[in-house]
C-alpha cells in the first residue's frame, strides 16, 4: 500500500482527500474535482474524462475478437488463452496543443552530391504525457479519443475500476511535452536532410487539458507464459497486445502508429 502522508479537504465540496507519497494532483472521490496541492493552499485545476463505453464483459469480448483476428497470431490463440487478470484504471494525462517550429540548416547527401538545405518544420501537435513516474504504464501507443472527452462526472465511471491521481504536475508536464516534440520533430528532420547542421524549435503552447482515460489492463496465458494486452474502454479498442511468439512481442503490435501524436 502507498504510504498516506497527508489528509487535507477538498477546496470544491470540502470532502476529505487523502493524498500519497508523491502525488501532486488529487482527484475528489466525492465531486471529482482535480486539486493540486501547492504548498499549503489548494488549488482547482480545469478536469475532463473519457466516458468509459466498454464495461469488464466488454474488455473480455474485445480481448477475445483481437484474438482470433489477424495473421500473425497462432491459430489456437483464443481457444488456448486464458485472461487471468483484467484491471480497469483511470490513468492521468496532460494534453498539450502545441505549435512547434524548427528552423533547420542541413545537408542533403542522398542525391550522391552534397546539397545544403535550409528552412522551417512546422507541425501542430495534441501531445501527450502520463501524469505518471512508472514504467509500468505502457500507453506511448494509445491514442487518446479526444473528441469522446466530457466534463469529469464520478458519477460516469466505472464502478470496478481504480483511479490514480498524478504524480506530474502540469508544469513539469509541459516541460516534458516540449522536450518530446523537440525530439520528434528532430526526426522528421531525417526526411529533409541527412546531416542536420543546426535545429532549434520555437514551441507555442495554445491550450492544455488535464483528463483522466479508462483503460484495461489484461493479462492472459498462452502455453505456459503470460502476455499482456491494454483496452482504451473508451472506444473499445486493442491499445497494445502481446502476440505469442512474435520477436519483439509488447512493442511490435501496431506498427502503423506514431508515438504519442495527435496531429491534425
Ligand atoms: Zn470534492
Amino acid at each position: 500500500m502507498p504510504e498516506l502522508v497527508e489528509s487535507i479537504n477538498c477546496p470544491h465540496c470540502g470532502g476529505p482527500l487523502n493524498l500519497t507519497t508523491g502525488e501532486v494532483i488529487v482527484t475528489c472521490p466525492y465531486c471529482g474535482s482535480a486539486v493540486r496541492i501547492r504548498s499549503d493552499k489548494p488549488f482547482l485545476l480545469r478536469h475532463s474524462m473519457l466516458p468509459a463505453r466498454i464495461d469488464r464483459d466488454g474488455a473480455a469480448r474485445a480481448i477475445q475478437g483481437w484474438m482470433e483476428g489477424g495473421v500473425m497470431k497462432p491459430d489456437d490463440l483464443r481457444r488456448t488463452s486464458q485472461i487471468t487478470s483484467l484491471d480497469g484504471l483511470y490513468l492521468p494525462f496532460y494534453v498539450f496543443e502545441v505549435d512547434a517550429d524548427t528552423a533547420y540548416q542541413g545537408v542533403l547527401t542522398r542525391t550522391g552530391t552534397n546539397e545544403r538545405r535550409d528552412g522551417h518544420l512546422v507541425r501542430n501537435y495534441f501531445w501527450k504525457v502520463l501524469g505518471r513516474r512508472s514504467g509500468e504504464y505502457e500507453v506511448a501507443d494509445y491514442h487518446i479519443p479526444l473528441s469522446l472527452k466530457v466534463p469529469f462526472d464520478t458519477t460516469q465511471m466505472l464502478k470496478d475500476a481504480r483511479m490514480l491521481n498524478a504524480e506530474v504536475d502540469e508544469d513539469e508536464a509541459g516541460r516534458l511535452a516540449q522536450e518530446e516534440v523537440d525530439a520528434h520533430q528532430r526526426e522528421l528532420l531525417k526526411d529533409l536532410v541527412d546531416v542536420v547542421e543546426n535545429a532549434s524549435t520555437t514551441f507555442a503552447v495554445k491550450d492544455s487539458e488535464f483528463l483522466h482515460a479508462p483503460l484495461w489492463f489484461a493479462a492472459y496465458a498462452y502455453r505456459g507464459k503470460t502476455y499482456k494486452i491494454i483496452v482504451d474502454a473508451a472506444s473499445g479498442d486493442i491499445v497494445k497486445g502481446d502476440i505469442p511468439g512474435s520477436s519483439g512481442g509488447f512493442g511490435e503490435f501496431l506498427k502503423d502508429s506514431t508515438r504519442g501524436i495527435f496531429r491534425r
